[in-house]
């Protein structure tokens, strides 16, 4: 009894810590931030020696380079071009939730002429081999211009490059890993370019083609709007003030507007206010031109930026003598601190066809030491002041605050942003629609699964057919979703996504696999219904390979072991450990996390077809060989991503495996047929660690097998239970 209870302590407590480390990795962890870590003398001794490295430019984080003058030793050296790290200037986040840091050197001409990994922490490429692949991926930047396409191709591609085009090969399960590096050289380089180079480099006209990195951002994606659309879709929002608000705003002051200004009718239209944020590239776009933009694009990653305008058709402002308004008359404030907002002299025209006819506009950066979250609700106000004096000395002034509309949050900006995405633009789009033949084909399997599962009897009636269908399934998952789609989910989603999380990003970089992607919404969506077997009984590459190898080893003659009940039950406890530790160490030792969740032996058997170095293989190939003896073994007692789905089982609301009342007592036929000992001695499921192989249905529905069906049809008959031996 003792012992059962601290049973009962030790699985509360692993679990309520599991929980509350969870939330505590996600939430409480500071934001953490990220900059180049290379010092000049590193970048020269990288760069070979090549290059006399100068100091980091005031306005940019680039070095310049340069070269001795080998016709006038003594005279300056020549500058060649710059060398920057990706982190310090797009540092886009990878697979690992962590920007990638890539070491570039473009010449003067705008030539990638060195490219090199300096640090990253993508999960599949830790080891030696796989570093090296990306370092393969990234060295095919070099000699290609500012000004060719690029676009990525599948691993086994082989890449191809002309004087405008370039087809790079992609990398083996990491398309988000390649993805993030391409965008992060594209995107430093072309900004590089913008300050430092021939602006034409990082400009081309119209006609010319357009920068790689310009077509590869997802972030210039846009629709081309009139004024009016943007302003009927609240991407521009609108703010009147009629003569009546100017009257009843200043009724109860020093200064009423008096009759003598009583051609201003009630409601006639005096100030008219358009307020739009110019960060986002609906707006951005289109109200900027190209130049006007890619200097809000270039700032926005650390500031954002307002567009006001004001006009005043009665010409009410300075004319009258009695209007009057300040240099700077609007305030911005969030969480009620104040904003500081600069005005940027700004020359650029509104690039919109019917843009407002306005007075004055106004383009203001957001202070970083005051940034502005603009996902949240702020004030912004217009200060207006109305002079009054004595004998028409107009030395006084009462303010008055205009607040002006805008809704640049919530359902309106969701719902704007949803319908003018150019959603073929979309670099996610353009691979899911690379890939959309494996999609359909998942799709496919995921119908057919959850119909067999939502007509489990039926699907089950039949052993042997349902034997035949669960096998043929399972060389579905195994060959189609894990060896050829790659779409095998592990535990380095999870950290990844926690990481992400904790870095102050998002989970996007799940959208670019799209395989794992519709997976994880499925399993997600199917935890609630019928909980974590759904995966782990089905969809798992790993787990089906586990199951079709003790397949071939039953028929071979090899026996399999069942544990005792307390055993199994201790030891099923050791996965809920691993996962706890592995979310432990991304708090307190997040360089051991790499090394824990290597325990997954997914990546060798599933991503790298067993091809990486040795004792990965040997401990891939240990977990398989565990699975011949003890059915499931590495799934019921190691796996940490089982372990979390079992963590989150509770979600699931329906108890959808049929029960009789003399399940338990007295017979115990399923629990003992059960090979994943998920029955317990009551006859209940123990939904956590049910694995859906529908055995127990199959049994339900025997007459020949399920006791009191036996008993019904023949109350003499003898059963025979099978029971396995007992290690
Ligand atoms: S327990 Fe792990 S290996 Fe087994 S099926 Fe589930 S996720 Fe796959
Ligand atoms: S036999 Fe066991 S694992 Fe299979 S469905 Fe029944 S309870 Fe779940």
């Amino acid at each position: 009894m003792q012992h059962l209870n601290l049973q009962h302590f030790l699985s509360k407590l692993i679990s309520s810590l599991s929980k509350r480390i969870f939330i505590f990795s996600v939430f409480l962890i500071p934001v953490l931030t990220w900059g180049g870590v290379l010092a000049p003398r590193d970048v020269a001794e990288l760069l070979d020696g090549k290059y006399i490295v100068g100091e980091i430019q005031a306005d940019i984080p680039a070095y310049p380079l340069f070269i001795q003058n080998k016709v006038t030793p003594s005279a300056k050296p020549d500058l060649v071009g710059y060398a920057f790290e990706t982190i310090d200037l797009e540092p886009v986040r990878g697979y690992s939730g962590k920007p990638i840091d890539v070491l570039v050197v473009i010449d003067t001409a705008g030539i990638y002429r060195d490219v090199r990994l300096i640090e990253h922490k993508e999960p599949f490429f830790l080891t030696q081999t796989g570093t090296a692949k990306l370092i393969d991926f990234a060295s095919q930047y070099i000699d290609l211009s500012l000004h060719h396409l690029v676009e990525l191709l599948a691993w086994n591609e082989s890449g191809n490059r002309d004087t405008q085009t370039a087809q790079l090969s992609g990398v083996h399960h990491g398309t988000v890993t390649a993805r993030a590096i391409n965008r992060s050289i594209l995107s430093a380089a072309s900004q590089v370019a913008l300050a430092k180079l021939d602006p034409s480099l990082a400009n081309p006209s119209e006609n010319s083609k357009p920068l790689a990195s310009q077509r590869q951002s997802n972030s210039d994606n846009y629709t081309p709007l009139t004024f009016d659309e943007l302003v009927s879709n609240g991407l521009v929002t609108q703010t009147v003030v009629t003569g009546g608000n100017l009257k009843d705003m200043f009724a109860k002051s020093q200064a009423p507007v008096e009759s003598t200004e009583s051609t201003l009718a009630n409601s006639e239209e005096v100030l008219v206010f358009h307020t739009a944020l110019l960060g986002n590239p609906m707006v951005g776009r289109n109200l900027l031109d190209d130049d006007g933009w890619r200097y809000i694009k270039n700032k926005r990653r650390t500031q954002q930026a307002l567009l006001l305008t004001l006009s005043d058709p009665k010409h009410l402002i300075n004319e009258h003598g009695k209007w009057k308004i300040e240099q700077m008359p609007f305030k911005l404030t969030q969480d009620n601190k104040e904003i500081q907002l600069l005005p940027i002299d700004f020359q650029k025209r509104l690039r919109v066809q019917t843009k407002p006819p306005s007075s004055a506009i106004y383009v203001l950066l957001i202070e970083k030491a005051t940034p502005l979250d603009p996902a949240k609700a702020f004030d912004l106000k217009f200060s207006l002041q109305r002079r009054y004096g004595i004998n028409f000395v107009l030395n006084k002034t009462e303010k008055r605050d205009v607040l002006l509309n805008h809704r640049f949050y919530g359902l309106n900006a969701w719902w704007a942003d949803l319908r003018f995405t150019n959603w073929l633009e979309l670099d996610w789009v353009k691979l899911w629609i690379t890939r959309q033949v494996e999609i359909a084909f998942l799709i496919f399997g995921l119908m057919v699964l959850s119909v067999g599962l939502v007509a489990q009897k039926r699907v089950s009636k039949n052993r042997l057919q349902f034997k035949i269908f669960r096998t043929i399934y399972l060389i579905f998952t195994l060959g189609f979703i894990g060896w050829f789609a790659q779409g095998q989910l592990t535990i380095l989603n999870i950290t990844s996504a926690i990481s992400s999380l904790r870095a102050g990003g998002d989970l996007s970089f799940l959208i670019s696999d799209p395989i794992s992607f519709i997976l994880w919404i499925y399993v997600f969506l199917s935890l609630f219904i019928w909980g974590r077997g759904t995966f782990c009984g089905w969809l798992c590459p790993f787990g089906a390979l586990q199951e079709l190898t003790s397949m071939v080893s039953q028929k071979l003659g090899l026996r399999q072991r069942r544990w005792r009940q307390s055993l199994d039950l201790n030891l099923k406890k050791i996965k809920y450990v691993i996962f706890v530790l592995i979310l432990l160490s991304m708090w307190i030792a997040p360089s051991e996390t790499d090394m824990l969740v290597k325990v997954e032996p997914f990546e060798t058997a599933i991503s790298f077809y067993f091809i990486n170095e040795w004792p990965y293989v040997i401990w891939a190939l240990i977990c398989i060989g565990f699975g011949t003896v003890i059915y499931r073994g590495y799934c019921r007692y190691i796996c940490p991503l089982g372990a979390a789905l079992a963590a989150v089982n509770f979600l699931q609301r329906w108890s959808w495996i049929p029960r009789r009342q003399e399940c338990g007592t007295p017979c115990q036929t399923c629990r003992y047929r059960c090979e994943y000992q998920a029955i317990k001695p009551t006859g209940k499921i123990d939904y956590a660690e049910c694995f859906q192989c529908l055995d127990c249905v199959t049994i339900y529905q025997d007459e020949n097998v399920c006791l009191p069906m036996v008993q019904t049809a023949n109350a003499h008959r003898n059963i025979s239970i099978k029971l396995e031996p007992m290690l």
